[in-house]
């Protein structure tokens, strides 16, 4: 296929945000199709060459790119850092030198699909000392034979700029219009989707199978399935409300989700994210096996760190000690965990997804052996406010979070967060009741004791409907110097020269992050603001939100996406909360 039917196709992608138009350009990209190539135009359009979880990862840097620009154009690296600076965007800055170098050469080679997807592929794949020269030279053999148009987007996907803002959905909507006739069908993608996390698979199934091949989806052991989530409660009253009569109750550990895939002794751990996080756990491969009773088995359970001489919970910060590049088996003697099993997915070839939540646990039971490592998560059938309430003390008691409560008759809805779910967590640690999980955008520099490092940091909203990040406030507070450091070593990795344009900020910062890492903070309100972008004219024309009074709460949230940070659309709703608790307040 050639890149070309891509390189358009992408183009006029970019120039729309509106989601029935992308729809279709996708519709018509797929038409264009061969059904063997289908799935690496999925993975190409997310910026990526393979599922999330293989860890496959492009990481060229600007820098690098900027070498084969040069390489291949004849320029100096001077001369496109200036295009570079003028455009904001390295991709057409190496459309308009390319375009110089195009009028006077000729093109002979038309470039396919299939080997900028290979290329890709093996600049991935290259490792040791002679990777960066060998990337170059990848790098700009496939500049020389593209179109300027071509190399853009080459480049695009390269350095992970490519911003269609084609969600998911909208991919499998394009998917089964294109090869069912209908929209109907997405349900059946969604699901195969779900079970595997992984959309080019899922793709090159409808196009060679249709959608009988995407209904007899079924589970792969070592591909992580998509976790279910939950709503929040804010009441013991509010949870009988929505749960009924009689419903279980778990502890909220505070911890890591980790997904266990077992087959004998082959043991893969995904995260939250579904990153494979086995390497963290090297004592949770070794000891698992031994624990469980099933030849086959993916299993969910949250793994926590614990006090080894009193059996205690500690928070989750201390689990993120494990979070490091070396010397993980001393991380793993200094840092001991308890593994705390709370559901089964599949077990020995069957998946468990459509079996009740009773069911479920009693399967867990069975195949989970309690031992000092391995645990079942403690739970309790509830029926009154009295009930719940006892648990959740005894639950704060031992070092947890709060409940999660669960339906009894109700199956594992990968991948959704629904009302089947619930969680409760009794102290409301600030006045706004919940904390929220924000984005890292921009920093200004530190005074003081603060001086080398970031003083204030930028942080954002995710906004689901336009897949920006909105600004929301600044926040200088709670930051210890230890935490200060691990931040200032953390972001450092992420600064841009030209901000992410995925970013929505009116205000300047010293310095822009891609923005790929989320914080917890907590706050004692959210105001109306005339400055930041969260939620622009939802509640007041040209007036967004903020919160007043943020802080840091200590949690940096790593296995966390962006995407999965506060929205706009919660944001809304907490503000719209504040409002009747305040109207409710007055009445008393
Ligand atoms: P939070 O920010 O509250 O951790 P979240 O957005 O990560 O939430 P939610 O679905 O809202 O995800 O909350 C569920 C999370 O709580 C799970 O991802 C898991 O890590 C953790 N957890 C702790 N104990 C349990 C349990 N018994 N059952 C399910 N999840 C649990």
């Amino acid at each position: 296929m050639k890149f070309s039917i891509l390189a358009d196709s992408l183009n006029k992608m970019e120039l729309t945000a509106k989601r029935l138009e992308l729809t279709q350009y996708l519709v018509e990209l797929f038409g264009n199709t061969p059904q063997d190539v289908v799935s690496k135009i999925v993975y190409l359009l997310q910026g990526k060459i393979r599922p999330d979880f293989e860890g496959i990862e492009l990481g060229v840097a600007e820098k690098l790119a900027m070498k084969a620009i040069a390489k291949s154009s004849g320029n100096t690296i001077k001369k496109i850092e200036e295009e570079y600076r003028k455009r904001g965007d390295l991709g057409q800055a190496a459309t308009k030198i390319l375009e110089k170098k195009t009028q006077t050469t000729f093109l002979v080679e038309n470039i396919t699909v299939e080997r900028v997807y290979e290329t890709l592929f093996k600049i991935a794949k290259l490792e040791g000392t002679r990777s960066q020269d060998m990337k170059i030279k990848y790098i700009s053999s496939l500049l020389n034979d593209a179109t300027p148009l071509e190399a853009s987007y080459i480049l695009k996907i390269l350095l992970g700029t490519l911003r269609l803002g084609v969600a998911e959905n909208t991919v499998m909507d394009a998917l089964a219009i294109a090869y069912t006739g209908s929209k109907e069908n997405r349900k059946a993608l969604e699901h195969a989707y779900n079970v595997s996390s992984d959309l080019g698979k899922v793709a090159e199934t409808i196009a060679s199978k249709g959608l009988k091949g995407v209904e007899e989806f079924e589970i792969t052991l070592f591909n992580p399935i998509r976790p279910m989530l939950a709503d929040r409660v804010k009441s013991e009253e509010e949870s009988i409300e929505k749960m009924g009569i009689e419903f279980a109750a778990e502890y909220k550990l505070d911890g890591e989700r980790v997904q266990l895939h077992v087959e004998g002794e082959k043991v893969a751990l995904f995260s939250r994210s579904l990153e494979n996080i086995s390497k963290y756990y090297p004592d949770i491969i070794e000891k698992i096996p031994k624990a469980l009773l099933a030849d086959q088995a993916i299993l969910e359970a949250e793994a926590v760190a614990i006090n080894e001489n009193t059996g205690e919970f500690l928070p989750f910060q201390e689990l993120m000690h494990r979070r490091r590049k070396y010397k993980i088996e001393k991380a793993v003697l200094q840092y001991p965990i308890t593994v705390n099993f709370f559901d089964v997915l599949y077990y020995n070839g069957k998946s468990c997804l459509e079996i009740e939540y009773r069911q479920r646990r009693k399967l867990l039971e069975k195949i989970v052996k309690e031992d000092d490592f391995a645990k079942h998560v403690p739970m309790t059938i509830v029926k009154t406010e009295n009930d719940i309430e006892d648990f959740l003390e005894n639950s704060i008691n031992s070092g947890c979070e709060g409940l999660m409560l669960k339906m009894l008759d109700k199956p594992y809805q990968a991948g959704s967060r629904g009302k089947y779910w619930l969680k409760l967590k009794r102290e409301y640690r600030n006045e706004l009741g919940d904390s929220l999980d924000l984005i890292v955008i921009g920093a200004f520099f530190g005074k003081g004791r603060r001086t080398g490092r970031y003083g204030t940091l930028l942080l954002a909203s995710y906004d689901e409907d336009t897949d920006t990040f909105t600004s929301i406030c600044k926040v200088g507070t709670g930051f210890t110097d230890e935490k200060l450091d691990q931040l200032y070593q953390i972001l450092s990795d992420k600064v841009t020269i030209k901000r992410n344009p995925r970013i929505d900020s009116e205000m300047e910062a010293d310095v822009w992050f891609e923005p790929e890492l989320v914080i917890e903070v907590v706050a004692s309100e959210i105001t109306l603001s005339p400055i930041h972008k969260a939620a622009r004219d939802v509640i007041r024309k040209d007036a967004g939100l903020a919160l007043r009074f943020p802080k840091f709460t200590g949690k940096i949230r790593v296995e966390k996406f962006v995407e999965d940070a506060s929205t706009n659309e919660e944001v809304v709703t907490l503000y719209k909360l504040q409002k009747k608790v305040a109207h409710d307040k007055s009445l008393m």
